[in-house]
């Protein structure tokens, strides 16, 4: 089977908009680690795709937030104040699908999904350090995780912690990794609505583990459109300008 792998949309219809067209036909089931709202202009929209799709999604902290689950004292100010409207803007059905989300980590046909790490759905796991827990913790060999909004990830093998590289396609498509046995891999797909690794194009994954191999995707989009539409809806300006670099 391959999956679709999407996390961190953060509310950005454009960008994902932008991903399902690239990935038409190639996938047969979406997955989605979570982070559907928050910080972008379109949770409504967005909300509505998820659903259409039938994603399998976890919740993020944002889901939580956006949807009056968790209050979003522990947010920055900028973050916090989108959390806010997001809640405001949400129809009612929508607010409902995001507060009942179900909590990771999952388990999907032999692989995991988690938003942050196994032991804190709201941990984030950036360095090797950090991946170690999540690694050994893992109860599957494969796990897909968001939350740091950087494509890419970790291995263990040989009880050391390696490092994900490979470079991006240039032209709007994906690079395939191999899925190596005897290999424990974190697999981040990155972020389709607010990438933060330097790379402003939308992020995602398309999972073929059983012909092993995992797709990273780089979809181009138009970011203008999403900016305008946040200078609209009043949005913060850090946000709206973040957008044009990937960081
Ligand atoms: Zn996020």
């Amino acid at each position: 089977m391959r999956y679709l792998i999407l996390s961190d949309i953060h509310a950005n219809a454009t960008a994902l908009d932008a991903a399902l067209e690239a990935a038409k036909g190639r996938w047969e089931k979406a997955l989605c680690l979570g982070d559907v709202v928050g910080y972008g202009p379109d949770p409504n929209e967005v909300v509505d795709r998820i659903r259409e799709l039938g994603a399998v999604t976890i919740r993020g902290n944002h889901d939580k937030a956006g949807s009056g689950l968790a209050n979003a004292d522990d947010f920055n100010p900028v973050a916090r104040a989108v959390a806010l409207w997001t809640r405001e803007k949400l129809r009612p059905e929508n607010r409902e699908y995001l507060e009942k989300l179900p909590v990771g980590p999952m388990t999907v046909n032999g692989f995991s999904l988690v938003h942050g790490a196994f032991r804190d759905e709201d941990e984030y796991v950036f360095a090797p350090a950090q991946a170690l827990d999540s690694l050994l913790d893992a109860p599957s060999p494969i796990t897909f995780f968001g939350h740091t909004h950087l494509q890419g990830g970790f291995t263990l093998r040989d009880n050391k912690v390696g490092v994900l590289h490979f470079k991006p396609a240039s032209d709007g498509s994906f690079t395939a990794l191999p899925v190596e046995p005897e290999t424990t891999y974190l697999f981040n797909p990155g972020s389709i609505g607010q990438p933060r690794d330097g790379d402003a194009r939308a992020a995602f994954a398309i999972s073929d583990l059983e012909n092993g191999s995992v797709e990273f995707w780089r979809v181009p989009y138009d970011i203008e459109s999403v900016q305008k539409r946040m200078s609209a809806a009043g949005l913060p300006e850090a946000l709206i300008h973040r957008l044009s670099f990937g960081r």
